[in-house]
């Protein structure tokens, strides 16, 4: 089968490898489609904190059935995998905790995973599509659920002012549940005119700080000079988790979803005075990918217009540029 191998540093290759086997409990899937996540990019880039080539990429995605050891699954069923692949053991693990597993590795990051005409999933971590959800929309199932984490974690009553600073594919996911979870103002910053105007006909109002102006005194405005209750951090750099913390309000709270690769500073003496909080957000727990497919499916919410681009697996490497280029693109997905 062909698979997009991560080789080295900056270098993706198409090669030809051999399909997975499966063992009793596992299901070989037809991948169909799969998204291109910033954290391909960062390992592409050498960057990400534990993955090691070579691996085939690919950690959100969808497919069908080819062959099951499994009987839940047969073949031909429509599915979507969480690709977290938990120790089991350890303390974390122990208390129910697998998502923030000590020995944690994920499908497409530390395993082969879906850039790849097939791979094979556990089949605790395989779950049935329905039939009203696209397998494109399904393989938004796993960014869509780190959103959903956020959400979760947040602590968000309905009423509370939010900001989301980095509209990309998590960020306007977040946006959007805010929305369904009864928030006052959505309010999101962002940086490129692309995905300002994306979450503009998604539906959104936002903001871009480069073109209209100091953000704090946007956020000011619209909280009446109080500062965002909940800030979600979706844009993964030390000025945009400044940028959070500068327009949360006394009693405030900033759910960390990106992942800056450098270190922050910050106003450690302000947080105290505020009582202000910090939280880190991992992936998501278990059972919130199926309730990400109970959601999206009950309220036939249209996953797929977050979809700017599809790519063939051949053109791998123009599809990971694509999803580099913040001013080009939102979600990008490969498909088979
Ligand atoms: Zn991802
Ligand atoms: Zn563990």
């Amino acid at each position: 089968m062909k698979a997009a191998v991560w080789k080295s540093v900056n270098k993706i290759e198409i090669e030809e490898i051999g399909i997975p086997e499966i063992a009793n409990g596992e299901v070989l899937i037809k991948v169909v489609y799969a998204g291109i996540c910033g954290s391909d990019i960062t390992i592409l880039n050498g960057k990400h904190i534990n993955a090691k080539p070579p691996v085939v990429l690919g950690h959100e995605f969808s497919g069908i059935v080819e062959e099951s050891k499994s009987s839940y699954f047969k073949k031909g069923d429509r599915v979507g995998v969480e690709p977290l692949v938990s120790c089991g053991f350890c303390k974390p693990c122990s208390e129910g905790n697998n998502h923030v597993c000590a020995n944690l590795k994920l499908l497409g990051i530390n395993e082969n995973g879906a850039f790849a005409q097939y791979t094979k999933a556990h089949e605790a971590k395989t779950f049935k599509i329905p039939d009203k959800m696209s397998l494109a929309e399904a393989a938004m199932l796993e960014p869509f659920s780190v959103a959903m984490h956020g959400m979760d974690v947040s602590k968000m009553r309905i009423g509370s002012h939010i900001l989301v600073v980095g509209a990309g594919p998590i960020g306007a996911m977040t946006a959007l549940l805010a929305g369904y979870f009864g928030a006052g103002k959505v309010m999101i910053s962002e940086l490129t005119d692309f995905r300002v105007n994306y979450a503009k006909k998604l539906g959104f109002s936002a903001f871009n700080p480069t073109k209209e102006g100091d953000l704090l005194a946007h956020v000011l405005k619209n909280t009446d000079g109080n500062g965002a209750d909940i800030a979600f951090e979706c844009g993964g750099t030390p000025e945009s988790v400044k940028a959070c913390l500068d327009c949360i309000g006394i009693k405030g709270r900033v759910v960390q979803i990106g992942i800056p690769k450098q270190l922050v500073e910050t106003d450690y003496r302000r947080m105290i005075y505020k009582e202000q909080e910090i939280m880190g957000i991992r992936i998501y727990q278990k059972g919130t990918f199926g309730r990400a497919i109970r959601f999206l499916s009950d309220r036939n919410i249209a996953l797929k217009d977050f979809v700017s681009h599809f790519f063939s697996l051949e053109d791998i490497a123009k599809a990971i540029e694509c999803a580099d280029d913040k001013n080009r693109s939102m979600k990008v997905l490969i498909k088979f």
